[in-house]
């Protein structure tokens, strides 16, 4: 067993925060293992839950679609997000869940070793990069630290509910075609 599958079966079994009374499925991640690009997303969702697999609903439709338009397959790439099991209702997550899953995500990085990391929305923004600013201030700028490129960029599921929003995140998006 590699290091990362050893921390996706920590994942799968961790009752590190509240959330894993109430997951069916711990959602650990899931790509090339050595992908120059990694997305990072806010939590799973019901149907995340439901699968164990990340960005399968409806945002991840978008996502996906997002990947085709610049020539890049699921596959291909890293997908997790900031928290691996749902919040009920869909809710919010908290600083204490946040900073109990947090370990998994800079393990999975160190890792991975991607190039380029796209933060998809807010919570994965602040997770990782700390208080930048506003997201519509940022999306689309390159931040380069410790040798990575992070594109903040916005959630797909708030592009689904927002036609303008998803047209930004496919412009930002066009940005890993320059990389
Ligand atoms: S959300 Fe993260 S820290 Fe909380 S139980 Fe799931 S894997 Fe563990």
């Amino acid at each position: 067993m590699s290091e990362l599958e050893k921390v996706h079966a920590q994942i799968r079994k961790c009752r590190k925060c509240r959330l894993w009374k109430t997951r069916k499925h711990a959602v650990p991640g899931e790509g090339n293992p050595k992908a120059k690009i990694m997305f990072i997303g806010q939590a799973p969702g019901k149907t995340e839950d439901e699968t164990g697999r990340p960005f399968v609903g409806r945002a991840g439709k978008l996502l996906t679609e997002l990947l085709a338009n610049v020539g890049l397959k699921r596959e291909e790439v890293f997908i997790t997000s900031v928290l691996r099991c749902f919040p009920p209702r869909n809710r919010m997550p908290k600083k204490d869940e946040i900073n109990a899953c947090n370990p998994y995500l800079k393990k999975q990085i160190a890792f991975i070793k991607p190039k380029t990391i796209v933060l998809l929305g807010n919570i994965a923004i602040k997770t990782v990069l700390g208080d930048i600013g506003k997201l519509e201030k940022i999306h689309g700028k390159k931040i380069k630290r410790n040798g990575i490129t992070y594109i903040p960029t916005y959630h797909p599921a708030a592009g689904i509910r927002f036609p303008k929003l998803k047209k930004k995140i496919e412009m930002d998006f066009k940005t890993l075609l320059n990389q």
